[in-house]
């Protein structure tokens, strides 16, 4: 298991996102995050803001009690997207290992926000800033998968971009 800090690896954004400081993945997984990103056209680069997160640590359970909160808020603004919730809020593989990441996109040094209040964005808005940058989006997804990587089926969870990367 490697460990980075914030900054760049190879080329490769690190952004731990709060109050993470460092970001722990498998070193196959670097690499083929690596690979990915030199699929991309200049310009467009992947930002990685997440990888391992013990549950037993105070990160994860810091991540627990976030998560507590956010279900009860997401169930009132969302009462009809009951069954989202699971895909959303649980901890999809980051308490288990390395090989489940979380990947944003920066485009000519600027961070594309896709959602931008985060997993409570409204879908509208989703759409339409996945409109914005859709080709460039796509793009970056493709990339991913040609490298291995399998993508989140929840389409909110999928803008955040979880990725798994499955054992070979
Ligand atoms: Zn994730």
């Amino acid at each position: 298991m490697l460990t980075l800090q914030r900054g760049s690896h190879h080329g490769l954004l690190i952004a731990p996102r709060w109050p993470s400081t460092r970001i722990q993945l498998e070193e196959e997984v670097l690499q083929c995050l690596l690979d990915a990103q030199a699929l991309l056209p200049t310009g467009l680069r992947l930002l990685l803001t997440r990888g391992f997160e013990p549950s037993r640590s105070r990160l994860g359970g810091f991540r627990r009690v976030v998560r507590r909160i956010g279900i009860a808020v997401f169930r009132t603004c969302y009462p009809q997207r009951r069954d989202e919730i699971d895909a959303i809020f649980s901890a999809n593989g980051h308490d288990i290992d390395g090989r489940h990441v979380d990947v944003s996109l920066v485009l000519h040094g600027k961070r594309l926000r896709l959602l931008p209040l985060g997993v409570f964005t409204p879908p509208r808005w989703q759409h339409r800033r996945v409109a914005r940058y859709a080709e460039l989006v796509a793009r970056a997804k493709r990339s991913l998968q040609d490298c291995g990587f399998e993508l989140h089926h929840n389409p909110t969870e999928a803008l955040q971009i979880h990725c798994d990367y499955p054992p070979r």
